[in-house]
């Protein structure tokens, strides 16, 4: 039991709900999630997956990353918010895009910042644990230019 809390998309089609205190947050720098959200990072806020109940239609983008492993984000299809992804090394978890929640919205705390490889030069955060790519990166195959960490 714990705390819960509710999020949704722009347009408010997709909604959900979480359960508990996050298994894992952080700030993602990877060029993935400064696509996927179209702005300098990813804030990731990762439940075990029973604990997060989505209502509304989402659509899903699914890629395999430069560690050869998927990646499936899901995003409105009315007014493409991408409001939560799956990532086969968190097999077991959800993570929801940290801006969605309703207020209070930023209730949680980054604990981890990963790729500050291709983190924005302007972009200055207080986040206790900082990694150049993650732990578990291990590329296998190069990026198409776009996706390419700097
Ligand atoms: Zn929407
Ligand atoms: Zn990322």
């Amino acid at each position: 039991m714990g705390d819960t809390y509710e999020g949704g998309c722009a347009c408010g089609q997709v909604r959900y709900v979480t359960t508990g205190p996050p298994a894992r947050t952080g700030v993602c720098h990877c060029r993935y999630c400064q696509l996927r959200t179209g702005s300098a990072f990813g804030v990731s806020v990762y439940f075990a997956s029973p604990d997060v109940t989505v209502t509304g239609e989402t659509r899903p983008y699914a890629f395999t990353t430069e560690s050869g492993r998927a990646f499936t984000t899901h995003f409105c299809p009315t007014c493409g918010t991408s409001v939560f992804w799956r990532v086969a090394v968190f097999p077991d978890l959800i993570g929801v895009a940290g801006g969605t929640f309703d207020p209070p919205t930023f209730w949680f705390v980054p604990v981890t910042e990963v790729f500050t490889r291709s983190r924005a030069p302007f972009v200055h955060l207080d986040v206790p644990q900082s990694h150049a790519t993650s732990p578990a990166h291990a590329p296998v195959c190069d990026d198409p230019v776009a996706r390419r960490g700097g």
